[in-house]
Formats: structure tokens, C-alpha cells, sequence
């Protein structure tokens, strides 16, 4: 039996971490040895730390819930062979966070991250793994400016991205180059973590503002459909998007409304249909345990999709798409959903991680 590499999660006692803890028993690579929290969690058991909020629909699990969490910011405590850390931890400053996640990678250990700390800097792959592999190349060149030998960094990009940008990038791939997009998110409530919005703001409501969230749907896809020159990124700024993030009162499952508009070559309705239903990359190539077997699912229902119907398509890491039609402003219009501390947190950092293992980078 091949031995798995054990790993950590910073956060593991927030809503990220917990889908982290769910999502990684008997996972066929990785071993949870280590959980991580606040100084407030430090010293309790696992069950203990989270007793009041755990929010899965399964039980605590067996192989966590008797492991005593750390401080994130206790390195003295660190289990000797630990191989990676996930990282979902929320501080008060964003710097607090950056400063964690370089102390880990400095001391070795390659971290897994899904915030927002590291996502602009320069040689810090964002991933979404069907979308762009490659840019985990730039990764010993992060190593080597910085000077860590085993450690590095790598993270995900905001918790809807995926939603929108796989099945616009699955059209980019296929040649129709995308000029102008329009995405207006409807964002669930486990997005604001635990506790998250207070119910009075939220039930009978839709409140019209995500702070940071509009400038990260509109820049972080210039990142990640950009470029590695000289050891950094060079963003790709060719879609210009305009966009509108709500939260709205759904528990899981961000929805994205996406106007689209090509620069030149328009594809026919079905041929968009028929890129997306046909649409793999390098994780279904490579089999990833994480990966979607159909990455992006498009629905014929004129009323799909939606979130408590949808979310959970594929183990919650698909993208399902419905209501591709014509747009009388831009060239279409459609409307995507994925599940946000699945895909778009826990399971998108796993299937990261597992990308990383298979290109050779945690071993
Ligand atoms: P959360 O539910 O508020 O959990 C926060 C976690 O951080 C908890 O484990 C908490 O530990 C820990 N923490 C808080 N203050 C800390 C400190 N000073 N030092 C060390 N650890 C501390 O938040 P979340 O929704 O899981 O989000 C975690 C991160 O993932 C954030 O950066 C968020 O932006 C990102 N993210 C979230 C989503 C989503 O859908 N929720 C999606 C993508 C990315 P205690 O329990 O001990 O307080």
C-alpha cells in the first residue's frame, strides 16, 4: 500500500476547514495529521473547538476529532513529517495571513491556499486546475527568488470564479475569443464563513454588496488566463468585465448570471452547448480522485440551474450551466452555479493539491 502524505489545514475549525476535514477522510493521497486554528481554538481537541459550529452533514470524523489544534502560528508544534498545509484561516489583516503563509513555506512546507492574501502576487499561481495546469511551472522560480528549498505557495482564486470563467475559458480554448462580460453573482451564506451574515440582514432579503468581491470576479481572470515571463505572471487583460456581487439567502452554491460578448467569431447556440458538454482538461486526463468526470454540465431545464437541485453535481466539483440564450445587448447569456466551499474552497484546493502531487511537487 502506497503511503499517504500527511497534511495539515490552517482553519480547520471555519467553514472552509471543516469541508477540508469532510472532504479529506479517506481521501487516497493525502492524511489529515494536523489541524490548525485561533489561539482561542489552540489546545482543544478537534470535537471540542467545533462542537458549537460544525456545520457537515456528517458526524465529526473519527480520524480529527481526537487531534488537538494548534495555533496556526505555533511552528514549535508542527508534526515532524508533515508534507503540505491546506490554508483556510481568516485573520484580520490580509498581511497577517501573507505573513503566515510565507513563515510556512519558508520553514518547508508548500502550502495549499484558498485566500485571498497571495492571489496578486506576481509569482504565486492562481489555480483552477482545468484552467490553467501550467502556471504551477512558475514554481521554481517562487522558490528560488525567495530562497525556500521544499516550501512554496500556491492558491485558488475567489470562490465563484470557476463558475463563470471554466465555461468562458472552455469557449477561448475551443477559438472564440471572448471581448466583454457582464457577471452579476448571487452568493450563498456559508461564502461569509461562520457565523457569517446575521439572519435579520439576510431571510426576506438580498443585500446588493460583497465588500472586495466585484474587483476580485473582475481581475482575478486576467491572472489566471495570463502568462509566466521572466518568473512572474503577466496578466492577459484582453475580457473586459463589469460586474455585481449579492449575497442572497441560499445555504451553498454561488450563482453567476453571465452576459458574453465575442470579438469577432460568434459560435452557434449549439455548438457553445456542444464545447461545454465535451469540454476535459489535464484533471480528467490525469484522473485526479478530485477531479469532475464532466467538468462543466449543462442543463437542458429551462428552470436549472439551481442551487439546492445542482450544487452537489459530480462530489460539488462541477460547474452546471442552463438558460444559454441569445442576448439582444451582448451575443449571450447563461447562467452557472458551483458549489462554493467545494469547488469553489475545499474541494478546489484539494484538486489542486492533487494536481501538484501529480506534477511531482509534494511527495
Ligand atoms: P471562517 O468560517 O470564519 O473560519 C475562519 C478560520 O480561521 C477558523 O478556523 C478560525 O479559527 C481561523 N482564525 C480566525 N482568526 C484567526 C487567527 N487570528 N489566527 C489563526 N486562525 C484564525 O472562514 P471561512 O469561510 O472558512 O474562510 C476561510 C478562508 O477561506 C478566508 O480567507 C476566506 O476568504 C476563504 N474562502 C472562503 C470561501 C467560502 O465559501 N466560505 C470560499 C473561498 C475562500 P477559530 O475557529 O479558532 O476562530
Amino acid at each position: 500500500m502506497v503511503e499517504k502524505i500527511k497534511c495539515g489545514v490552517l482553519g480547520a475549525t471555519g467553514m472552509v476547514g471543516q469541508q477540508y476535514i469532510k472532504l479529506l477522510v479517506n481521501h487516497p493521497w493525502f492524511e489529515v495529521v494536523d489541524v490548525a486554528a485561533s489561539p482561542q481554538s489552540a489546545g482543544k481537541t478537534y470535537a471540542e473547538a467545533v462542537k458549537d459550529k460544525w456545520q457537515m452533514d456528517i458526524p465529526i470524523p473519527d480520524n480529527v476529532k481526537d487531534l488537538t489544534v494548534r495555533d496556526v502560528q505555533d511552528y514549535a508544534k508542527l508534526p515532524k513529517d508533515l508534507g503540505f498545509v491546506f490554508s483556510a484561516v481568516e485573520m484580520p489583516k490580509k498581511d497577517d495571513i501573507k505573513a503566515v503563509e510565507d513563515e510556512y513555506a519558508r520553514i518547508g512546507i508548500p502550502v495549499v491556499s484558498n485566500n485571498s492574501a497571495h492571489r496578486w502576487t506576481k509569482d504565486v499561481p492562481c489555480l483552477i486546475a482545468e484552467v490553467n495546469a501550467h502556471h504551477v511551472d512558475i514554481i521554481p522560480a517562487q522558490q528560488k527568488a525567495r530562497g525556500w528549498s521544499k516550501g512554496f505557495i500556491v492558491v485558488k482564486p475567489n470562490c465563484s470564479a470557476q463558475s463563470f470563467l471554466t465555461p468562458i475559458f472552455a469557449l477561448e480554448r475551443a477559438g472564440y475569443k471572448v471581448d466583454k462580460l457582464i457577471i452579476t453573482t448571487l452568493q450563498a451564506t456559508s461564502g461569509a464563513g461562520y457565523p457569517g451574515v446575521p439572519s435579520l440582514d439576510l431571510v426576506d432579503n438580498i443585500v446588493p454588496l460583497i465588500g472586495g468581491e466585484e474587483e476580485k470576479t473582475e481581475k482575478e481572470p486576467h491572472k489566471i488566463l495570463g502568462k509566466i515571463v521572466g518568473g512572474e505572471f503577466v496578466n492577459d487583460e484582453s475580457i473586459k468585465i463589469s460586474s455585481t456581487c449579492t449575497r442572497v439567502a441560499v445555504v451553498d452554491g454561488h450563482t453567476a448570471v453571465v452576459n458574453v460578448k465575442f470579438k469577432d467569431n460568434v459560435p452557434g447556440q449549439e455548438e457553445i452547448v456542444k464545447i461545454w458538454r465535451g469540454f476535459k482538461a489535464l484533471p480528467q486526463e490525469l484522473g485526479l480522485p478530485m477531479a469532475p468526470k464532466r467538468p462543466i454540465i449543462y442543463l437542458d431545464q429551462e428552470n436549472r440551474p439551481q442551487p439546492r437541485k445542482d450544487r452537489n453535481n459530480d462530489k460539488g466539483m462541477a460547474v452546471t450551466v442552463g438558460r444559454l440564450r441569445k442576448d439582444p445587448v451582448f451575443d449571450y447569456k447563461f447562467v452557472a452555479l458551483s458549489h462554493n466551499t467545494i469547488r469553489g474552497a475545499a474541494g478546489g484546493g484539494i484538486l489542486n493539491a492533487e494536481l501538484l502531487k501529480a506534477k511531482g511537487f509534494l511527495k
